[in-house]
């Protein structure tokens, strides 16, 4: 592995795609059985097959009665009521025949012999007969034995992020443990000499480690386990001793000293663990000074992937959002996904210069069909209460001066 030449700054797109072709050579740690309900945010390391057919009978989709639909040919149509099939029931081997019907709830096995069920608010029953005033097709209202899935389907594939459809359905297949993989180690390491602890009373110049709390926070959203090191001053001896602390975890994301600035040894530091560099830097804003690349680690065991987020703190969010998710999504087993976003109508207009992809703090408003997007009041990316009062990102294509009040726009929910 060797230094880079030449360290690049990259447009969004091509930085988001270099992160994605990195994390595609990554594997998750060791896989073990968990509690089904322990496993939401987890990551499947086993397929999950149907054990049997869905449904495992005819299923009635309504209240009503189970009947030949030839029988409501002319109507209305009178049919002998021969029983009733309560959900967990049966007719036990009782057909239905020509001219009869059997009272049928939702969730119960339609019985040989019927081929649809007619809603009972279609029906009046009276002394054994039901009168039915509406024809149904064949197969209206049951569901038949095995269209949902075959036993042996899969059902969810190794790799799948467990949330509560994929928990339904691990549940309907029995699935009391499931095996997940263990979630990566993901180290932070805040950098700079004005940083204390949260629990410090800071000085004057002081500022207190906020960006180690927020990233903790979107590590343990992400699936993984945040560990978080001290605070490494802006001193290339110290800083190198934590950089190597956190070389030994699964993921080292670290915050600030990656600008241009005297003391930003971030990036010197690196180079001296034989780094590659994926990119210096990427045409966005707020977050332009991030690094991403890979190390030696110093048990000469393999490398690690690290990230270097800028130390604004809407930058550091914003850079872990875009950038450090598909790692940690490949690092917890599953595919590295794609970032998505979705067209929102824009409240009012818009005016920005031209070159860089922003990821603006922005808030959603009206509701349903009229919801539409406006940027929130910000003093810059050190304004962690403006992302506070935001509800996603409005990203603003690096061609546009100007976006207009109605049109649609691109957000990126958080
Ligand atoms: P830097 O990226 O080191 O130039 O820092 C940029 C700005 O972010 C400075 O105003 C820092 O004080 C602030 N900053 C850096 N690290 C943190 C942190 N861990 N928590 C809160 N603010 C920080
Ligand atoms: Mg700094």
């Amino acid at each position: 592995m060797a230094v880079s030449a030449q360290p690049a700054v990259l447009s969004f797109p091509d930085a988001r795609r270099v992160v994605e072709e990195q994390a595609r050579t990554l594997a998750p740690g060791p896989a073990a059985p968990l509690a089904l309900l322990r496993s939401r945010g987890r990551v499947l390391a086993e397929d999950v097959v149907a054990d049997r057919d869905f449904p495992p009978f005819r299923r009635a989709a309504r209240d009503g009665y189970a009947v030949h639909s030839a029988d409501l040919a002319s109507l209305p149509a009178v049919l002998r009521v021969i029983g009733e099939v309560r959900a967990g029931s049966s007719l036990e081997g009782r057909t239905v025949e020509r001219g009869e019907a059997a009272e049928i709830m939702t969730g119960a096995p339609v019985p040989e012999g019927a081929d649809a069920v007619v809603m009972v608010e279609y029906t009046a029953q009276r002394q054994g007969y039901v009168e039915i005033q509406r024809t149904a097709a064949a197969g209206e209202n049951v569901v038949p034995t095995g269209s949902e899935a075959r036993a042996g389907q899969l059902l969810l594939p190794r790799g799948t992020r467990m949330d509560f459809a994929e928990i339904a359905v691990a549940a309907g297949v029995g699935k009391a443990q499931i095996s997940v993989y263990a979630p990566p180690r993901v180290g932070i390491l805040s950098t700079g000499d004005e940083i204390v602890d949260v629990a410090a009373h800071p000085g004057p110049s002081q500022i207190r480690n906020s960006n180690s709390y927020s990233l903790a926070a979107q590590v343990e959203a992400a699936g993984a386990e945040a560990v978080r090191l001290p605070i490494a001053p802006d001193d290339a001896v110290v800083l190198k001793h934590l950089i190597a602390e956190g070389l030994a975890l699964d993921l080292l994301l670290m915050t600030g000293g990656v600008s241009a600035g005297k003391y930003d040894l971030v990036e010197q530091v690196l180079a001296q663990f034989e780094s590659e560099f994926f990119f210096t830097g990427a045409q966005i804003q707020p977050g332009r000074p991030v690094v991403f690349g890979r190390a030696r680690r110093e048990s000469g065991a393999g490398a690690t992937y690290f990230f270097g987020l800028p130390g604004n703190p809407v930058s550091t969010m914003v850079t872990f959002e875009i950038f450090v998710r598909p790692v940690l999504d490949a690092l917890c087993g599953a595919p590295p996904g794609k970032l998505r976003f979705l067209a929102v109508r824009l409240g009012s207009e818009i005016r920005t210069k031209t070159g860089l992809t922003r990821f603006l703090p922005a808030r959603l408003s009206g509701e349903f069909d009229r919801t539409q997007v406006e940027l929130v009041r910000w003093q810059g990316s050190g304004d962690a209460a403006a992302m506070a009062r935001a509800d996603c990102f409005l990203v603003v294509p690096p061609d546009r001066e100007r976006l207009a009040a109605g049109e649609m726009v691109s957000v990126l929910l958080r």
